[in-house]
């Protein structure tokens, strides 16, 4: 177990996932796979 809390996304166009270490995306994230900004990612429960 970590202390550190991570949050996924996952990308609703692609299916590619990220993990980063805020509550939200930055604004200026991009999709390496797609293109799409942060509005087309979705938060994933784990
Ligand atoms: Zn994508």
């Amino acid at each position: 177990m970590s202390d550190e809390k991570t949050y996924k996304f996952v990308c609703v166009v692609c299916g590619f996932e990220v993990e980063v270490d805020t509550p939200e995306l930055p604004k200026d994230y991009i999709c390496p796979v797609c293109g799409v900004g942060p509005d087309q990612f979705e938060a994933v429960e784990e």
